[in-house]
Order: structure tokens, then sequence, then C-alpha cells
């Protein structure tokens, strides 16, 4: 039974190394060169038809049938002349990757033959027969179609030979079926919002945009390795293997110098990526071995998704091209670290501004601590939604671990700033200010550095942090698509950007002026949200403690949490503000509840099936062995000496023989649990009965195995081993 370990193992060390398809250029002059941006629309659109598109993108509406007629021609033959003999409308529908379904562009002729054809119907709509993704029952079966809309702010490329249309997802009723959708009601949200309380310091600006820089991190795995672990091709992550002696102990992995085969893999990625127009920019090893990091330059977030959601596409086929597996599970491999992918998020204003970065003058500072402190003010009151947006059944694992963010969102600013707003909630009076007291808070805030970025204050324990100019919310998973957190937190900020306006302008009334009703207001905000603010290590045990006696919640569950769309509060920034109506985020809980249940079901049946069919005939086999051993003893042995030599051989027989009838009893417990959950009708109750009396024999079934690992002859050993997967390549 171990043939297929030692062979993939034997097939590791004799891997070819594959050449990354290296490019003489310079990247700077094949960037983009697979997608249709303006320069290239410029080039192949009419005159009239190029305005439109920019008219479309710059006002976030969409094209008319005439003027996509007129865009699909230049676009087609910009396409044919690429080599592209497909397109698809490429979109985010609520599984865990992207979907396209492709048609050719061919079509018979009038006179027979087959002509190339591409017209702005196709262009701008399309009906894919989308009856089977998740829907949270939105869609019955019998009125299962959607369609599928250009989202003309992501330009169109092409991957291979087809051109790749970006579009929303949507029921025929209007509900929305993908991610897109929403986030980008959230972004109109947010630059509605945003625009208004920047006209207090500048009334030049008119537009802001939410900006996104997305680290990606990764696990590689050899693919002979891969396909000899059936849990990690059916669940994603290892559901049992003991520890390895040595793996991330000495941090030795951590920007150590990249592996040459991974070079390979990571150049052959990031080319294609730049051609995409992905702006890769950082590569390196991670913490645990075998763990790596990709990270582009930040873009608007809806762009930046995309990008995201396509980069995860291209390193995954990429690297088999280089006879890897990359792993986004966000805790493939349990005592080390998980992968995660922090969400670097900001402000920009059409005048250049970065919202979140300190200026050079007291009024710039104003407006820079006003978006401070309302992200601030957002996440205190959106804590729970928050969490909701990033706890996925997979993220789980990762969440709480020791080298993750808590499952408590808190926020951390470094002393300099928790300092700057603690002064603000003193020295602001209630009453109007003297001049001298107006001049003093001016002065301070105008000597706030314009680098705030201080690396010994950098706090790689907290799930929200604000790093020198850009929050940086940690707790998203690796495999997520970002829009989930995206949505709720521009939403959350857009939200409280509007609360504020309205508080501002009230006093305003009142008769004080503009700055003085700013700070009183900053000041209130300040006092009612600095609970969420902590400096100190959020993996520690007293921070649990700490955040209880502060009120902060904790929810572990998944389900749970995820239920969390649901409270007031929840409904007041995502349905409130139209991003949701009522039935979608009903739908959309239930879409996450249903995806809870089945991972862990998975998991459970990868499981038991494992334990019963490799792991106990393995382990009775050599059992069997020891036995015949004793039997040998005894019968060359006297008495006396038989004792003392079978002494040791026994006990293993029935140590081996115990784990054995625990991993049987308990497997079958597990699939007894699983049948009483799959009787529960209502989708939340059988989340949590899967989470409650599924999942928890998951860590004990495993315990047992990962004994038996270390007493079993690792010539039949069946699965390779940590050891072995995290330190071969
Ligand atoms: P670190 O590991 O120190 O956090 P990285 O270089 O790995 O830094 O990643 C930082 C990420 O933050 C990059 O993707 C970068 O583009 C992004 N970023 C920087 N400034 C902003 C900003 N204003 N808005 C959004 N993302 C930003
Ligand atoms: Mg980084």
């Amino acid at each position: 039974m171990a043939e297929l370990r030692f062979s993939a193992l034997r097939e590791v060390f004799n891997r070819d190394h594959v050449e990354p398809a290296k490019s003489a250029k310079a990247v700077s002059e094949y960037f983009g060169e697979n997608v249709f941006d303006l320069p290239k629309m410029e080039h192949f659109l009419s005159k009239e038809a190029y305005k439109a598109v920019k008219r479309a993108i710059n006002e976030g509406k969409s094209l008319t049938r005439q003027d996509a007629d007129l865009v699909a021609t230049g676009l087609k033959a910009w396409a044919i002349g690429k080599g592209a003999t497909h397109f698809t409308h490429w979109f985010h529908p609520l599984t865990d990757g992207t979907a396209e379904k492709h048609d050719g562009f061919v079509e018979f002729g009038d006179r027979g033959g087959m002509v190339e054809k591409f017209s702005g119907e196709f262009l701008v709509q399309s009906e894919p027969d989308a009856s089977s993704f998740p829907s949270g029952g939105i869609r019955n079966t019998f009125e299962a179609r959607g369609y599928t809309a250009w989202d003309v702010s992501s330009p169109v490329f092409i991957v291979g030979t087809t051109l790749c249309i970006p579009t929303i997802f949507v029921s025929y009723t209007g509900e929305a079926l993908d991610y897109k959708a929403p986030l980008l009601k959230a972004l109109t949200e947010l630059d509605r919002a945003a625009v208004e309380v920047c006209q207090y310091f500048d009334k030049d600006v008119n537009k802001v945009i939410a900006t996104l820089g997305s680290e990606q991190e990764y696990f590689l795995i050899d693919e002979a390795l891969y396909y000899a672990r059936p849990d990690l091709m059916l669940a994603e992550r290892t559901l049992m293997g003991h520890q390895s002696s040595k793996d991330q102990q000495l941090s030795d992995h951590y920007f150590g110098s990249i592996p040459e085969r991974v070079m390979s893999f990571m150049e052959d990625f990031e080319i294609e990526a730049h051609k995409l127009g992905i702006p890769v920019k950082t590569r390196h090893n991670e913490v645990a071995p075998n763990q790596f990091e990709c990270a582009p330059i930040h873009e608007e977030v809806n762009l930046a998704v995309d990008h995201n959601q396509l980069l995860m596409d291209i390193m995954k086929r990429v690297a088999r091209k280089h006879k890897f597996r990359v792993l986004f599970h966000e805790k493939p491999f349990a005592g080390i670290n998980g992968s995660g992918k922090h969400n670097n998020w900001s402000m920009a204003t059409n005048t250049g501004v970065n919202l979140l970065s300190p200026g050079k003058n007291p009024k710039s500072n104003l407006q820079f601590l006003t978006f401070l402190v309302n992200v601030v003010k957002a996440v205190y009151d959106n804590n729970a939604v928050l969490r909701a947006s990033i706890m996925t059944q997979t993220n789980s694992y990762r969440l709480g671990g020791h080298e993750a963010p808590p499952a408590i969102i808190s926020i951390f600013l470094g002393t300099y700033l928790s300092q700057m707003l603690d002064n603000i909630a003193r020295k602001v009076t209630d009453t109007k200010m003297t001049p001298a007291q107006k001049t003093e808070l001016k002065l301070g805030i105008g000597k706030i550095p314009e680098i705030l970025l201080d690396n010994t204050d950098r706090n790689r324990t907290s799930p929200f942090a604000f790093t020198g100019n850009r929050f940086e919310f940690r707790a998203v998973g690796s495999s997520a698509n970002c829009s989930q957190a995206m949505i709720v937190l521009n939403a959350a900020v857009a939200d409280q950007l509007t609360e504020f306006k309205k508080d501002v302008d009230a006093i305003i009334k009142k008769g004080l002026n503009k700055d003085e009703a700013i700070f009183q207001v900053l000041k209130k905000y300040i006092l009612e949200s600095e609970k969420v603010l902590f400096e100190g290590d959020g993996y520690s045990a007293e921070w649990h403690k700490e955040a209880n006696k502060r009120g902060l919640s904790n929810i572990e569950s998944v389900p749970e949490s995820v239920s969390q769309y649901l409270t007031d509060q929840g409904k007041k920034v995502l349905i409130g503000s139209g991003i949701f109506s009522e039935k979608e985020l009903v739908s959309r809980c239930e879409v996450e509840y249903e995806k809870f249940t089945k991972k862990t079901q998975i998991e459970s049946r990868v499981l038991g099936d494992l334990a019963i069919n490799h792991i106990v005939p393995t382990a009775i086999t050599y059992m069997t062995s020891l036995i015949e051993n004793v039997k040998g003893l005894r019968a060359i042995f006297n008495d006396t000496e038989f004792e003392r030599l079978s002494g040791q051989r026994k006990e293993v027989i029935i140590t081996i023989s115990d784990h054995i009838s625990n991993i049987k009893k308990k497997v079958n417990e597990m699939v007894e649990a699983r049948k009483k959950a799959n009787k529960l009708e209502d989708a939340y109750q059988m989340a949590i009965a899967y989470e409650k009396d599924v999942k928890p024999y998951l860590d004990e079934i495993r315990y047992h195995i990962d004994k038996l690992e270390l007493i079993v002859d690792n010539e039949i050993w069946p699965l390779p081993k940590y050891r072995e997967l995290l330190f071969t390549r």
C-alpha cells in the first residue's frame, strides 16, 4: 500500500527542471498586452465608440445597445488579431472561484461556410444556464435562468484563445447572484459618502475610489505527492499527518532564498499576470516551509478583486506546468502557519490624495484624522458584520490559531496615533473652544509626521492594523474572494461617513464653525469606539479576557458568525444603503451555511474513508507482523526469556489495537452524527449540527491516526508524511 507514497517521492526526486517561458523584454514592454485597455480602445474603436466607453466608465453606467455594437466591432478585430477564437462572460458566482462558459465566434455565413461574428448583444449581456450555481433559494430551478452583464469598469482580457468579459451575474428578477454586483454598489456608496465629507476640506474633490492591495499567501506541493494524498485532492487540506520533527521552529524559511524550481514557477506566472495587466510586484518565502507570498501594487478595489481572482487562476494553471499544485486553503497543514490574504485598503481622491495618509498641514491632517476616526468607528460598530465577511469553513481553521488574527476584530493604530486620538478626546471641550485651545489642538495635528511607517511599531497580531498610509485587514482568508470583505468594509465606512456628515451639519446649524463641529464629532466617536483599539498581543489569552471585559464580540462558530449579517446593524449597513435587498442578504447567508455544511461533510467523508481503508488496514498489517514476531519468540525461548523479550512488543500491539478500536468507534459515531444532521431541514440548524456534532470528530479521529503514524513501520505507511510534503520540492 505504501507503493504510491514511495513512487511519488521517487518522482519528485527525478523531476526535470521546467524552464520558465522567460521573456527577454522588459515588463513595461508587455505589461497589459492581453488587456483591451484604454490605449487599445483608442486604437481599435471609432471615435464615437471610444467616447461612449469612456463615458460609461466615468459615470459608472452601462452601454446602450447601439454603442455596444460599435465597441464589439473594434473588440472583435483586436481579439481575433490576437488569436482569440472564443469569448466568455467571466463572473464571480457565490462558489469559491470564477465561472466561464465559452462560445465560439463562428457562425454560419449567408452563403454557407463559417464567419467570425461578435456583436454588441454578446458583449453586454448573456444568459448562461446557470441553474447549478448556489443562490440560497432565490432561483427555483424552473426559473433557473440568470443573466450576466458587462462591468465596463473592469477591462476585457484574453486568456489563451478566449476573450473574457468581466460581468455581473443577476437573476431574472434582478437579485444579485454574485459578488461583483453588490461590490460595485458598495463602492458607489463609498464614493458618494466620502466625496461629501471631502467637500468640508477641498471643494475640488468629486470622486473617491477605494484602493486594495491583497497579499496572497499560498503553499506549493509537488504534484506527485498531491496525488498521493486524497485528502489534499478532495478537501484541499491534510486531514491527518503527524507534525514533522522540524517544521518552522527556526524561521529559516521566512524570507529565505527562493528554491530554484519555485522561482521558475514564480517567474512564469508573473509574466502571465503582467500580460494581463496585473501589477504583481513582491514575492518571498513565508514562515512555513513551502509557503510563499505574492503581492501586487494596489489598485481600485473592483479591479483589484478581479485581478486577484484571475491571479489565483493563473497560479493554479502555471503551477501544473511546473508539476506543482498551489494550495490556497487557509490551513492545509495543522500545527504550522496557515495562509491569509491581507487586504491593504485605503481611499483616494480624484485630486490625488490618499485619505489615510497624513498630509503636510493642519487642514490635510484634520481630513486624515476624520477618515481615520470614521474607519475606527465603522469597524467598532460593525465588528460582528465584518467578522461575518471573513468567516468561512476553511478560514475558521486559521483564525484564532497561534499565528493568525483572532476572531476578535480589534484595531491597531500604533502609539503615535493612539495618543493623538486620546488628545482629541481629552482636549476638545463640549462647549465652544477658546482660540488658544483651538490653536493648540491644530498645532498638534499639524505635527503628525508625514511618514508613520514605524517598523518597530508594526503589530503582526492585529486583525485590522493601520500601517502608515492604509489599513490592513489581515483576517481575510487566502482562498477568499476579497469582495466579501470589501463589500462589508466599504459599505460600513460609507454608512459611517454618511452619519458623520449628518452629525457635523447638525452642529454647524447650531452656529459652531466647521472645524469645531468636526472636532466635536470626532471626539464623540473616539470616546464611543476606543474599546476596539488594542495595541498588545492579539494572540495572547489575556487579550481574550480583556476583549470580553470590553464587550467586544468573539464568535468562533462559523454559522453563528455568518448569521450576524442579519442583525439590525448588518441590515442597516447592507440593506439600508440599497447594496442588498433583504431577500438577497438572507439568501447569501443560506449559501454560506450550505457551503459550511458541505465542506465539513466532504472532510468528514474523506477522513472516514481514509481512516477505514488506508490507515486501519495498514495498522493491522503492522500489528500482525508484531504478533507473528511474538509467536516466533514464544517458539524459540523459554518462559522467562520470552516474557523479557516480548513485553514491549505486546504493549505496542495493545496500543495499536486500542487506536484501531477508537478510530472505528469514532468513525461510526461520526457517520451517525452526519445522518442525524442531514435530516435537519433548516440550513442554519444543519450547519450548526455539522459544526457542533460532526466537526469535533475530525480532530478526535486524527489524533489516533497521527499516533499510529509514529508507531507503524515507515515502509508501509500509505500517505506521504508532513516532512515529505513540506520539505521536498
Ligand atoms: P507588508 O508585507 O509589509 O505588509 P507588502 O509589500 O507585502 O507589505 O504589501 C503591501 C501591500 O499594500 C501592497 O499590495 C501595496 O500595494 C499595498 N498598499 C500600499 N499602499 C496602499 C494604499 N494606499 N491602498 C491600498 N493598498 C496599498
Ligand atoms: Mg507582506
